[in-house]
């Protein structure tokens, strides 16, 4: 008897089994599937927390493969030859793969799609509702969040989750131990991860509604919850959105269900608060699909004007945890030894470097993605962008985060600076803010690189001349 030829799934950022768009549909063929990744170059180059991560939620996957009869085979190199090689080796018939947004993969898909040979199917799996699906009255694409989020609440639908596929048919892979075949690097070895895979995401989305959720509206920006620790004021989802381990749908039915159970209105606003998170996710995601460009240039083209302070010397201090700003160096040190950094924390820090020490964006957003655990270029650049105010803020340029007032509201006790900057230990409350201040100063902590008040003015006058140059080339061009 012929056996039946395969299709092909390429597993991309989607390394899930339940409710996968494009898994479900290639089940739908009745062809055996043969499931695929492909280790391509550039991934051997990111974070090595975030590689990591990576290769353990890959070898889960291949596990959760091998319980239904398959496993997961892996493929090194350029996508462009693996991929067309391989569907002539297996004589497969058709390509299934989600569509991931961003201008590198947009392309690449596009040249894929061109050489294979046999139809590719892509679907819109990674966020709720995809690009260009979220327009305004006249068909435009929304610059600003709160619009966004309301016509995005309006009209979501909930889609029946699709359940794991139990009738789903694997070609037979070799029982193999994925993890010797991916890339051996001795200083993976010392990186501590979390634990990766779609069971743990889907403990973790279980621990935090059960935990922090119904206190989010008023915990969310502490800086105690990392994916490495049990807190929960935040749910430390994002690496296991970023690498597709969670479906953002799942996500958004818990909270409807939690919603439905909250006893109090303080409840159902810090679920609705959380859902708003999400959203934040899916915006960044429309914006880089319909502007790509933002992903190297400014959202906000005035600023293509701004004079960025180019200090090697600055930078590196900033990068270091070494800018004599507490609240900055905890968290620029936090990111350095873990891979991580809580969203408030972010904030303070880009708007540091870009507001105080007048450095471009871009900078800091190659080092965020050079360390991060989470690190996915929609919400970096978004979260840059608008820290910058270059972005899609709706009041950008004059917002500059106090880094002093930050530290007093949000780490009050100084909990989170003693941990990281833990030579400021023996300082009381009030100086561990501005050590500078302090009766006995701390000979290894350094002075302030920067007075805020005066960068502050600077970094004003700055937008504003960059705005009246901007406005002149206008003139001149009209
Ligand atoms: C300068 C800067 C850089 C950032 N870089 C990244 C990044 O590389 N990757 C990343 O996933 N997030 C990034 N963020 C957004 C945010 O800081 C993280 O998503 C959040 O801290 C993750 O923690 P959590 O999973 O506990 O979030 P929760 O508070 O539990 O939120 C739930 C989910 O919503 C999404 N989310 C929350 N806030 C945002 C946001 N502001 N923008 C987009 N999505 C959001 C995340 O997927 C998150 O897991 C950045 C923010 C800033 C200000």
């Amino acid at each position: 008897m012929p056996t039946t030829p395969p299709v092909i799934f390429w597993f991309r950022r989607d390394l899930r089994l339940t409710d996968n768009l494009g898994l479900h549909e290639a089940s739908l063929t009745n062809q055996p599937i043969l499931a695929v990744f492909v280790l391509e170059p550039h991934l051997l180059k990111i974070s090595s927390v975030r590689r990591k991560f990576l290769y353990e939620g890959l070898v889960a996957l291949h596990q959760d493969l091998q319980g239904h009869g398959g496993g997961l085979h892996l493929l090194h190199g350029s996508v462009e030859v693996a991929l067309p090689r391989l569907i002539e080796q297996t004589g497969a018939t058709a390509l299934f793969y989600n569509k991931d947004y961003t201008p590198y993969a947009t392309q690449r898909d596009q040249r894929i799609q061109a050489r294979i040979g046999v139809p590719a199917y892509s679907f819109d799996d990674a966020i709720i509702q995809p690009p260009a699906s979220v327009l305004t009255d006249a068909g435009q694409p929304y610059t600003v969040f709160t619009p966004f989020k309301n016509k995005w609440r309006s009209q979501v639908k909930q889609r029946t989750l699709l359940p794991l596929t139990h009738h789903i048919q694997l070609v037979n892979q070799p029982v193999l131990d994925l993890r010797q075949h991916l890339p051996h690097a001795d200083m993976l070895e010392r990186v501590v991860i979390p634990p990766a895979g779609e069971q743990i995401a889907q403990q973790r989305l279980t621990a935090f509604v059960g935990g922090g959720l119904y206190a989010y509206q008023t915990q969310r920006d502490r800086f105690d919850a990392s994916p490495l620790n049990s807190n929960l004021s935040t749910s430390s989802l994002s690496p296991y959105f970023k690498f597709g381990m969670l479906s953002p749908r799942q996500a958004l039915r818990t909270a409807r269900h939690a919603y439905e159970q909250a006893t109090h209105e303080g409840e159902r606003k810090s679920v609705e608060t959380w859902v708003d998170e999400l959203i934040w996710r899916e915006f960044y995601v429309h914006i880089m699909a319909q502007f790509p460009h933002t992903a190297r240039r400014n959202f906000r083209p005035e600023y293509d004007y701004l004079e960025w302070n180019d200090n090697a010397v600055q930078l590196q201090q900033w990068q270091a945890g070494m800018s004599g700003y507490p609240i900055v160096d905890a968290a620029m040190r936090q990111l350095n030894q873990t891979g991580w950094m809580p969203n408030r924390a972010r904030m303070v820090v880009a708007s540091f470097l870009t507001k105080d020490l007048l450095m471009d964006w871009r900078t800091g957003a190659s080092y965020f993605m050079e360390h991060l655990l989470d690190g996915d270029l929609c919400a970096n650049t978004g979260g840059w962008q608008w820290s910058a105010g270059t972005g899609t803020d709706a009041q950008p340029y004059f917002r500059i985060f106090n880094p002093i007032s930050q530290s007093q509201k949000f780490d009050p006790q100084g909990a989170y600076i003693r941990e990281w900057v833990p030579e400021l230990d023996l300082l009381n409350g009030k100086e561990l803010h501005a050590p500078w201040l302090a009766k006995r100063l701390i000979p290894s902590y350094p002075a302030p690189m920067v007075d805020h008040q005066q960068a502050r003015q600077h970094t004003l006058q700055a937008f504003q001349r960059a705005r009246e140059i901007f406005q002149q080339h206008k003139q001149k061009e009209s």
